[in-house]
């Protein structure tokens, strides 16, 4: 008892003196809080003010856990926020960015995995207690000789991306701390959502509104010549009309992943090259301002800084080799043909003096890194929704320089399926339309369509042997070639090369219907070609279907890009022989894809053969003949008919699209960029002969206007059925559109024939060469359109030709764009108007009757209208 008195006042006094020690403390601290405030209040009191506001880094990052690489930066370990370190020596200091889609959806306007989105380069400056982040201008040169380079600033816009608070200084180190949320988590460096185009629909999908809360950074790899980080962004809105496809989960809520690489500008002895336009490189546009020639471009080629290891022997192996890395995600079935297809541009590198220049490894599958990682070239595999390519090789360079710093190559498994991607196959205005609306794309020019060009190939291929017998060897054989080419094609982007849909011209029908000959060839002068398959008429005589090697273009390109040239003749010597009809070159603002554009019917797509008009014969042959045994070929016991559709739309596809190629050849004028006084030269414009013209005349009048041109076994129609699929006949009904269709791939010709630059162009060709002249040219086309049933039955695809032909020519009279046309194209068009309305008396079946009284109406109201 006593002893527990005892002890609880020992225990009381122990409380007791550690309250009187405790309590004037704590009064002690609130009194000089209230002073503080008072003083505060009371009179500035600079020094306790200042010494309070002047943070230190090291406190700042207290909570942070610190990622050191080029730019090291502090990552809160509670809230996650960024904060980053600019030294002294980074102020003033060039540096290279980068940004690349680590994942997105198609929806959101082609933001998807793996597309690249540019380099630029930016400035750090400081600006007293800010540091800002400035994209540069290297558009222009100024001869550092000139005293006009004094004026090199002027008018030309830089862009201040950022301007940052300096939270801390620490003066000793020479390092300033920013925060980086603002630099990362919002679109600073880059654009990310894409504006939305004039005229786009109101019901089309479409991103919500940044939102900051939900953006975070996913990983922060930092190295010391880059810092890379993957940010989340997050786009939401309350409430969405169009939720958008299968991909996307939730409309409100869509994440859009992008790598942002801060990288520091290369400083080593690469030796910039300067573009030429015989050969067709990716590049830079560089203007020389101090320049008084007329073509004052230094255009910087886009290679890599392949240098020899013994620079004094002819063929060596490069300092470092431009590896390549396949990724740990590729069909393993396929590693060794997709390997061996790589190392073909090995071939092309020896003749510029590399041995080895390219090498191939595969991806461990316990890599420690990932293939969005700059620092590794891949090749990826995906097999992604609605994939737009099946192929694609986009690179990045230091802008000041060209430099390829790193490439990457999306493939997708859709081209190894029979999947159908889209309605409409093989439609090369969709193709173009494509290319247009990436203009975005800071590298829109990268865009590949081969891939998917080579699938719509592929699934022709697919039904031309499967109707023709062929063996399951047969079928591997074509499939391995495809793969092949898609790879060289793909690689060949990632060297710098772009394409040259020109190169097809290399071989003669016949030598392309010739096994032997063509046998581990290119089948063009480059694989940079949208190619044609090879599918010979007489099935007995099939040989290669692709390419299986680098062409003779490849090569020669090549030793342009890489050769280390001693002197300027060497690298005019190897330009010059460029009039080698093997070497002929045009890329896709030279091709004449979509109507009316471009004017050389050499460089076109989907095309084959130095006779493209005989080839284009023999295509509508072999699809003609195949079409009568689809049916029994393409029906399998126990499956719906949907294959059987899809080999239908397929073959009719490929008519169109030979009947593109043929079309292109009327007011075609070929062109030759030799530069005067090339060996070999011919003069820059010559227009196609007219027997030339007149055979694709003849052409389209037989397999493209003429009454039976797409005529199929009437019980074919029958079995065109999709596969009912839930509710997937509620938007259309399913039965084929036969009429659409056809009357479609008529009005792809006539919509390039008839097109305001290829009348023109006919007009003015007259005037250095063109004996095809309009009026014989218009008065073919109405005969081809109306002389064969005008004065007996026309059948209905005959009408719906007719009908529509009529509506183009009064369009050219009195039609919103009739001032886009030539007087003389306008006259031509009466003249054919008033022809149709003679031809077109009443005569034949009640159908064709009430099909010619419509015709003489339309053209009597018109003739009315002109004035
Ligand atoms: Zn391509």
């Amino acid at each position: 008892m006593k002893h527990q008195k005892l002890r609880a006042l020992k225990l009381f006094s122990v409380a007791f003196l550690l309250a009187i020690f405790l309590i004037p403390q704590n009064a002690e601290a609130q009194k000089r809080k209230r002073g503080k405030k008072k003083n505060q209040v009371e009179t500035p009191a600079k020094p306790v003010a200042k010494k309070s506001k002047e943070k230190k880094i090291k406190d700042l990052v207290k909570s942070s856990k610190k990622i050191e690489g080029l730019f090291t930066i502090y990552q809160d370990t509670i809230t996650g926020s960024l904060q980053m370190l600019i030294s002294d020596d980074q102020i003033d200091k060039e540096y290279i960015y980068f940004s690349q889609i680590a994942d997105g959806v198609m929806d959101a306007g082609r933001i998807i995995r793996g597309s690249y989105r540019g380099s630029k380069v930016f400035k750090i400056k400081k600006y007293f207690n800010k540091i800002e982040f400035e994209t540069q201008n290297n558009s222009f040169y100024f001869d550092p000789e000139s005293a006009l380079s004094k004026s090199k600033d002027a008018n030309i816009s830089n862009g201040n991306m950022a301007s940052v608070k300096v939270e801390a200084h620490d003066k000793k180190k020479g390092l300033y701390l920013i925060k980086a949320d603002g630099l990362f988590l919002s679109e600073t460096f880059s654009q990310i959502k894409r504006p939305r185009f004039p005229g786009t629909s109101p019901t089309a999908f479409k991103l919500g509104s940044l939102n900051k809360g939900k953006t975070k950074i996913n990983s922060i790899r930092n190295y010391e010549a880059n810092t890379d980080l993957q940010v989340e962004y997050v786009y939401s809105s309350p409430s969405v009309l169009n939720g958008g496809s299968n991909a996307v989960a939730d409309g409100r809520n869509v994440s859009i992943k992008v790598f942002h690489s801060l990288i520091e500008m290369p400083d080593n002895d690469y030796e910039i090259r300067y573009d030429d336009p015989r050969v067709g490189y990716f590049l830079t546009q560089v203007e020389d301002q101090t320049s008084t020639s007329a073509t004052p471009y230094r255009d910087l080629v886009h290679r890599w800084n392949l240098k020899k290891k013994d620079p004094n022997a002819a063929i060596s192996e490069p300092v470092e080799p431009i590896t390549w890395w396949i990724e740990n995600s590729t069909p393993v079935e396929w590693r060794e043909t997709i390997t061996n297809a790589v190392l073909q541009w090995n071939v092309a590198f020896e003749k510029a003096g590399f041995k080895n220049a390219l090498a191939v490894k595969v991806q461990p599958d316990d890599a420690d890194w990932d293939a969005g990682d700059i620092r590794y070239n891949v090749l990826r595999w995906t097999s992604s929704p609605q994939p737009p390519f099946g192929g694609y090789g986009p690179s990045f360079v230091n802008p000041k320089t060209g430099q390829i710093l790193g490439a990457d190559i999306m493939l997708e498994y859709v081209h190894f399926t029979n999947r159908v991607m889209y309605d409409k196959l093989f439609d090369l205005a969709s193709l173009n339309k494509t290319f247009e609306n990436s203009e975005i794309e800071e590298d829109h020019k990268m865009y590949c369509s081969l891939g998917h060009v080579m699938h719509e190939n592929t699934l022709f291929g697919n039904a031309v042997l499967k109707a023709s017998n062929a063996s399951d060897l047969e079928m591997k054989r074509m499939k391995k070639e495809a793969m092949i080419a898609l790879i060289m094609h793909e690689v060949g982007h990632t060297l710098g090369l772009n394409h040259n849909m020109k190169a097809s011209q290399l071989f003669s029908p016949e030598q392309l219907a010739d096994p032997d000959f063509i046998k581990g060839k290119c089948l063009t002068g480059s694989v940079m070609d949208y190619a044609a398959i090879n599918i010979t008429k007489d099935r007995s005589k099939q040989g290669q279907y692709y390419d299986t090697a680098v062409g003779p273009y490849d090569v020669w390109a090549i030793q342009f890009g890489y050769t280390p040239f001693k002197s300027k003749s060497e690298r005019t010597a190897l330009l010059n022989q460029s009039t080698k009809p093997e070497l002929i070159f045009g890329n896709d603002a030279d091709d004449m894809r979509s109507p009316g554009k471009a004017i050389d019917p050499r460089v076109m797509v989907g095309d084959m053969s130095n006779d493209q008009i005989a080839y284009s014969n023999d295509r509508f042959e072999v699809i003609n003949t195949m079409m009568k045994g689809i049916k029994d070929k393409f029906s399998k016991s126990g499956q719906s008919y949907q294959e059987l559709r899809q080999a239908y739309y397929i073959l009719s596809g490929q008519k169109g699209s030979a009947a593109n190629v043929v079309s292109r050849f009327i007011g075609g004028v070929y062109v030759d960029r030799a530069m005067s006084g090339q060996k070999g030269e011919t003069q820059p414009y010559t227009p196609v002969s007219l027997e030339d013209q007149k055979r694709a005349m003849t052409t389209l009048s037989k397999h493209v206007f003429a009454p039976n041109a797409f005529d199929a076994p009437n019980d074919l129609y029958n079995y065109l059925a999709m596969q009912r699929r839930g509710y997937g006949f509620f938007r259309s009904p399913e039965d084929p559109k036969i009429h659409r269709q056809v009357l479609g791939y008529q009005k792809n010709v006539l919509n390039h024939i008839l097109h305001p630059n290829t009348l023109q162009r006919i007009t003015d060709s007259e005037l250095y060469g063109n004996e095809y002249k309009l009026s014989a040219f218009m008065r073919d086309l109405n005969n081809a359109i109306f002389k064969a049933d005008i004065y007996t039955n026309v059948n209905s695809f005959r009408q719906n030709l007719q009908l529509e032909y009529t509506n183009m020519l009064i369009d050219m009279l009195t039609g919103k764009q009739n001032s886009r046309y030539t007087n003389n194209a306008k006259s031509m068009a009466l003249y054919n108007l008033k022809n149709i309305r003679t031809m077109a008396a009443p005569s034949g079946n009640i159908s064709s009757r009430a099909h010619k009284q419509h015709l003489r109406t339309l053209i009597d109201n018109a003739i009315k209208e002109i004035k």
